[in-house]
């Protein structure tokens, strides 16, 4: 993920400060000092962090005493609210008109994401607030615009207008406002051209769009991975069109993350979504308080829980729970099991979210390979009905095929049955345990 430089150097850091039980200036001019290069090399701009450390040293030094933690702690959580502040503070909602539909413009350079995002978008849309939104294809510059729109309306089974590539994209914005009125759309998403660079008739016509439609939110979306030149682009779009949030895409690579960090700060507008990855499905609204946690490694809990309500049926979880608590889970159930955390990602960004996960001990040496996964699929998938659901049916033979057949070696099949008896014995102690007071599993 984005960040993990930046991270690790400022987890390094209040690390150092976290339990003292007595903070002098000393301490947190030398913690700042260490913040700031940390942010510079993170790539953010040099008047945000200036301001940052400034705000920081005033609020550390000037502490206000809290009894519930040490002032370590204390500094730490400074650290944490400006952090998010600098990100944008409250989370910024995504507008609704009075009367339906909203109109959402989505500008950006070319290459930015912005035809991807707007399928992106889309489907956020529909699958988490359970909207019904209209593409359309307002880009007639770039070749295959349209086409690639097309497709990603295939690929959600979304409508998708457009008029081809001689009318003027004005018209097809309006007409695509009209048809979503017309056909009770409640979305519409007006993916539009986009440039190298800045310029002129670009934005002339992003403009008259703009004009015609009267759009409740103008999006840009910028490409993360552009650092400094990112913050630039925003500010450009901004001063010309007024943009209401911004979209920062490609946070998944390991771009520094300067840029989500110096956009709110410096053109004042919020970044509403960020994208994590080329799947349709891997748009993540952006809170700024818990990427904040995530960067400070406090982990992100929220996220997770809300990444797994949308990969896991409510009725499916219930089946499993009752199967844990009388242990009448199968191999059927934990193939199903690894299906739904992957639906949610590489499992070390899973990992990343979990709270203290990164400076867990025994987890710290452990790559998370996702190969290994495919591994265990294979061997669960060459069993039989019957060995998935009664392990204690294998013998040596049928050890040996099951290896062949997943491509995988005996050790390995006895490495996956033992872990699977564990985890079964544990799922008892588990269920023994409910109820009782104290016990019971734990997060870290
Ligand atoms: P446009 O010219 O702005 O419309 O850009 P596209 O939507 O065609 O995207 C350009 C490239 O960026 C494509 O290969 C996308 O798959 C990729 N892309 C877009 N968003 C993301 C993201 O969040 N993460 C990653 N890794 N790739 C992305």
């Amino acid at each position: 993920m984005a960040f993990e430089g930046l991270s690790d150097r400022l987890q390094e850091t209040i690390k150092k400060i976290k339990g003292k039980g007595k903070v002098t200036e000393q301490d947190v001019k030398e913690m700042t000092r260490e913040v700031r290069l940390a942010l510079l090399e993170a790539d953010v701009n040099f008047k945000v962090v200036k301001d940052f450390v400034k705000r920081v040293r005033e609020r550390a030094v000037g502490q206000e005493v809290m009894e519930s933690l040490t002032p370590g702690q204390q500094v730490i959580k400074v650290v944490k609210e400006e952090l998010t502040d600098l990100m944008g503070g409250d989370e910024s909602k995504i507008a609704v008109a009075k009367r339906p539909p909203t109109v959402i413009m989505m500008v950006g350079l070319q290459g930015a994401g912005k035809t991807t995002t707007t399928g992106k978008l889309a489907n956020l849309l529909r699958k988490s607030y359970n909207r019904k939104p209209l593409l359309a294809a307002a880009d007639i510059y770039r070749p295959a615009a349209i086409q690639q729109l097309q497709t990603l309306g295939k690929q959600l089974d979304m409508p998708v207008h457009e008029e081809g590539t001689d009318v003027d994209p004005v018209d097809i914005a309006t007409n695509a406002v009209a048809k979503a009125k017309e056909e009770h759309h409640d979305y519409v998403l007006i993916d539009t051209a986009g440039r190298l660079h800045v310029d002129g008739e670009l934005m002339g016509e992003l403009q008259r769009i703009k004009e015609a439609v009267n759009p409740d939110e103008i999006f840009l979306v910028v490409d993360a991975m552009t650092g400094q030149d990112a913050v630039t682009v925003a500010e450009s779009f901004d001063e010309q069109l007024d943009v209401s949030g911004v979209l920062l895409t490609k946070l998944d690579g390991d771009t520094r993350g300067g840029a989500a960090l110096s956009i709110k700060a410096v053109t004042g507008k919020p970044i509403k979504f960020a994208g994590m990855g080329e799947k349709l499905d891997q748009l993540e609204t952006f809170h700024p308080e818990r990427m904040a946690s995530r960067i400070l490694g406090m982990g992100d809990m929220l996220t997770l829980i809300e990444k797994a309500q949308t990969q896991v049926d409510e009725k499916q979880a219930k089946e499993l729970e009752s199967k844990m608590r009388n242990a009448s889970f199968t191999f059927e159930d934990f193939l199903e099991q690894m299906e739904q955390v992957k639906n949610m990602g590489p499992l070390d960004e899973i990992l990343n979210m979990i709270p203290g996960a990164n400076k867990m001990k025994g987890l710290q040496n452990v790559s998370f390979d996702d190969k290994q996964i495919v591994h265990v699929e294979a061997i669960i998938q060459s069993m039989t009905k019957n060995e998935r659901q009664d392990p204690s049916l294998m013998n040596a033979s049928r050890k040996k095929r099951i290896a062949k057949g997943s491509g995988t070696s005996v050790s390995e099949v006895n490495r996956l049955l033992k872990q699977f008896e564990e985890m079964k014995k544990m799922m008892k102690q588990m269920s023994n345990t409910k109820g009782k007071k104290g016990k019971g599993m734990k997060f870290p």
